[in-house]
């Protein structure tokens, strides 16, 4: 693990094994932080964090310099870092490089930020100047999932380190390679030490112990909404530390008739088979109009049954593996669900393969609301198409789910598109494209999809205080 700019073993040596999706094979052993590494964390990024640290003590401008550093570091060592994502999260590489370079994008972006985070100067009543300081809230515990480790870390550390924070990261238990790797290119950028530290741990040890604790001053996590549940407790019981989450999702793509049809099959199918549907905006639900249905679902087959399943590595493939085996086993177990509630599988279902956690991407059709392939989050490459008849029906059932994160229409009635993108409870509508992110535009979720808001301008504001300064002056004018 990576405290104080160093490389340390975990006070109890003990280790977790790292597996290689594709192959079932341990790739290697790393440390597995505890309650006390965790402390030994918390106390480095404290220490940074102190009034007259080398780092509170530095140029705004200076902060944005470093972290573009650090973004020319990743591009450095661009594809060393995208074939370890592949190795240990069986993606394909072409993905794992469009991880990379959206990461590097982030950096960038938030670099550009560092010196751009201004208070405003308020025009109070009685005779007093009054301004506002936006500062750093301190040090910030960030909890990071599996599916997207690299860019996950770059969506927290970015505007963290942007406004001024320190970081005690954790990488998922299963995941943790490139985080660590680029520990190192933190250092080498010129941080200070302490302002970056990264423990690699289990949910129930590192994570809960940065949740709960009495010296972390806001967290930021990323994963399940039982989880995110879990972290909110953990404040309310201890510090009331800040919280942000970006939890699951059971999003909404809405096709109407008039689409062009190819698109919209190919566009729905990207939604939900994109990064093997470990996707927390997944386009789990494809709500087709009724007049196109029959067609959309053969077209959809089609597509399903030209998509190369297997070697990451190798550029002809689309899909890896699933993470691990209880992902694997959860979503066949889904599959096996979607046939028992009757709903009709139209290809895939199955296994691919015999090593290795490979799910073949599937088609479900005649999914109805309440089954539960069209309730819960499957997190895998199982496309669930339903048949909805006119608007006002599909707002209300595209609504009708605890989540809000994403939503998609396509249609080329610009009616159409306003009336539903205004009438979603989601996080991010998207008309006629499905899952732009870019890092200048805010994300998060409505209702259970999380709190708070991710990347953009609105990212700031999940990293400063605000503190208001009232001085009294002899005299005021307007
Ligand atoms: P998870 O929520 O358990 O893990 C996410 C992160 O939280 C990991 O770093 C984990 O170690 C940590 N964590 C787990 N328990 C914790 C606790 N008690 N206190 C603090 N931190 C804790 O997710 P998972 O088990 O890896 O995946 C389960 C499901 O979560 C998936 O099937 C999927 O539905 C969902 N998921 C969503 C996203 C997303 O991007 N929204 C990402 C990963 C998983």
């Amino acid at each position: 693990m990576f405290i104080n700019n160093e490389f340390v073993d975990a006070r109890n040596k003990r280790t977790i094994p790292i597996i290689n999706p594709s192959t079932e094979e341990v790739i290697c052993e790393v440390q597995g932080a505890e309650k006390e590494d965790v402390d030994l964390a918390v106390a480095a990024a404290r220490a940074a964090f102190k009034l007259g640290s080398p780092w509170r003590t530095l140029d705004a401008s200076k902060r944005g310099y470093l972290i573009n550093k650090f973004a020319s570091l990743l591009e450095r060592d661009f594809e060393y870092l995208a074939s370890l994502e592949t190795l240990n999260n069986g993606k394909t590489l072409t993905d794992a490089r469009e991880d990379v370079s959206a990461s590097i994008a982030v950096f960038k972006y938030f670099a550009g930020w560092s010196d751009k985070v201004c208070g405003k100067t308020i025009p109070v009543d009685g005779n007093y100047f009054t301004y506002t300081r936006h500062e750093p809230v301190g040090v910030c515990g960030q909890i990071i999932p599996w599916n997207y480790p690299l860019l996950m870390l770059s969506w927290k550390i970015g505007p963290a380190l942007a406004c001024g924070n320190t970081v005690v990261l954790k990488p998922s238990e299963f995941t943790p390679l490139t985080a660590l790797y680029s520990a190192q290119l933190f250092k080498e950028a010129g941080f200070p030490p302490g302002v970056v530290n990264i423990v690699p741990g289990y949910g129930q040890t590192a994570g809960a112990a940065i949740a709960s604790h009495m010296d972390i001053d806001k967290i930021a996590m990323t994963g399940s909404t039982a989880t995110g549940r879990k972290i909110l407790a953990a404040s309310a019981e201890s510090n009331l530390k800040r919280v942000s989450l970006e939890l699951g999702g059971k999003s909404p793509l809405i096709i109407f008739a008039d689409c062009d049809l190819d698109f919209a099959v190919s566009c729905a199918h990207s939604g939900i088979m994109n990064n093997h549907g470990q996707n927390c905006v997944a386009a789990s639900r494809t709500f087709v109009q009724d007049s196109i249905y029959d067609e959309f679902v053969n077209k959809s087959k089609a597509l399903v049954a030209r998509r190369t399943v297997g070697n990451p590595f190798d550029p002809k493939t689309q899909q890896g593996p699933l993470i691990n085996k209880v992902q694997f086993e959860k979503v066949l177990g889904f599959i096996q669900k979607g046939k028992e509630e009757g709903a009709s599988l139209v290809i895939g279902g199955g296994r691919a393969g015999s090593k290795g956690y490979f799910v073949e991407p599937t088609v479900f059709a005649g999914v109805k609301d309440d089954m539960t392939i069209a309730t819960d989050e499957i997190f895998g490459p199982v496309q669930s198409i339903i048949k909805f008849s006119n608007v006002e029906e599909v707002i209300d059932r595209a609504n009708r789910t605890r989540y809000g994160l994403a939503a998609g229409v396509i249609t080329n009635d610009i009616n159409k598109a306003l009336k539903i993108s205004q009438s979603l409870q989601a996080g991010s509508v998207w008309v006629n494209c499905y899952d732009i992110v870019t890092c200048q535009t805010p994300f998060g979720g409505f209702k259970q999809s999380g709190q708070g808001r991710e990347l953009g301008e609105y990212a700031l504001h999940e990293y400063t205080e605000i503190k208001t300064v009232t001085i009294q002056v002899p005299e005021k004018n307007s």
